[in-house]
């Protein structure tokens, strides 16, 4: 099988090795604070193995944790509270480090290692950086994060305990994203910057996979995914998710697209606006959801083409519809997921009216409920 990076833009194309982000020409138009220009895809010529996952580095070098085939929940309750019988939720909060980020920080690593690379540094919200650093603890790589001071406490102390470098920021994840840019410029450790690096788009591709797989064999049957809600800030998880499904269809293992959901915040809604209007407006962030908090959604651009290209949606959610979609799961499901998460299924509450009543809705819960107690605790009115 042979990869390359290419450009959705312009075309052009790349080797996928160390150094390489951007598509240079592409990015000479980004500035400080805005969607990134230039984003590049993976893309693969060959055969793929029935049953496999087409990924840019080969098995021998992922480290040894598991991450993914998490599993797929059928909410029976939530599903007769909801009228809606076809709803599924993607558990990935048992991922090692507690979010879907592992899936990206996983292909890292593996890059890292099969390149000799011993350090990679990025900017995160907090999942992304717990995320690298629980990964790369397992893979024997030095991690530095760069974090706003606000992040939450459980995901700065899962730092600290992988035994990460954590560099905190004053000011919010646009500023620690810009910081951690000109670290890695300057001392040439590879970046895990979300979107930055092609990487974190394809490794979050491998759920779409295990959906598919895991409906077909829950029924014996294959069944068509209709829907899939996707928890969005920098939009790389909607982007990957995509990214699986058109491999799938590609492959001949699905017939056509799921139709696929962002849901966002309404204080953090530049994908979802910029999919109404055609155009990314600056706006500053403002939710609890802190995942999804982002002025300048990283991949909006990539994102915003994907779905453009196969028909997506987008639903806005407020932070109270949030924590009551985050009670829900937890009391009705037994599954328990930080706002960012809960945000989905908000999305999928909004949005069901508008769906067929048999169809398939699958709602990815992205991140563990224990990891912003803090959110948790004020959605069940309890003290903090
Ligand atoms: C990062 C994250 C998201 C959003 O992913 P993007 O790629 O930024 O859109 C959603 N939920 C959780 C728990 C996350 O950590």
């Amino acid at each position: 099988m042979k990869w390359n990076y290419r450009c959705p833009s312009c075309g052009a194309e790349y080797a996928i090795e160390p150094g390489r982000y951007l598509c240079e020409p592409c990015a000479s138009r980004n500035a400080p604070g805005l969607p990134l220009h230039g984003v590049l895809e993976c893309a693969f010529e060959g055969k793929v193995e029935p049953g496999s996952v087409p990924l840019p580095v080969e098995a021998e070098f992922y480290p040894a944790l598991p991450v993914g085939n998490t599993p797929l929940w059928r909410p029976e309750r939530l599903r007769s509270e909801l009228g809606a019988p076809g709803l599924w939720l993607k558990d990935d909060t048992c991922e090692p480090s507690g979010s879907y980020k592992d899936r990206a920080s996983y292909l890292v690593a593996a890059f890292a290692r099969k390149h000799g690379i011993g350090e990679v540094a990025l900017a995160s919200t907090g999942n992304a950086a717990s995320s690298m650093a629980c990964v790369g603890a397992a893979a024997g790589l030095k991690v530095t994060v760069f974090l706003p001071r606000s992040a939450p406490v459980a995901k700065r102390i899962q730092v600290l305990q992988y035994g990460a470098e954590l560099r905190e920021i004053d000011g919010n994840y646009d500023l620690a994203f810009d910081t951690c840019l000109a670290y890695t410029k300057e001392t040439g450790v590879l970046s895990r910057n979300t979107a930055y690096n092609p990487l974190t788009i394809e490794g979050k591709k491998t759920a779409a996979f295990e959906i598919v797989r895991d409906l077909r064999t829950s029924r014996g049957l294959p069944v068509a995914v209709d829907h899939v809600f996707v928890p969005t800030g920098d939009g790389a998880i909607i982007a990957g998710v995509i990214r699986g499904f058109e491999d799938l269809l590609l492959m001949g293992e699905i017939e056509r697209m799921p139709r696929i959901w962002a849901a966002q915040a309404e204080g953090s809604s530049a994908l979802a606006r910029a999919l109404d209007t055609g155009e990314f407006e600056f706006r500053a962030s403002g939710t609890l959801a802190d995942s999804i908090a982002v002025d300048a959604p990283r991949n909006g651009i990539f994102a915003l083409a994907k779905l453009k290209k196969h028909g997506g949606s987008a639903v806005i959610v407020t932070d109270e519809e949030i924590l009551e979609a985050q009670v829900l799961a937890s009391s009705r499901a037994g599954l328990f997921a930080e706002p960012s998460s809960a945000c989905a299924l908000a999305g999928f509450i909004k949005a069901r009216p508008s769906l067929g009543k048999g169809e398939t809705a699958v709602v990815m819960l992205t991140g563990s409920g224990l990891k912003d107690i803090k959110s948790a605790a004020r959605a069940v009115g309890a003290s903090y």
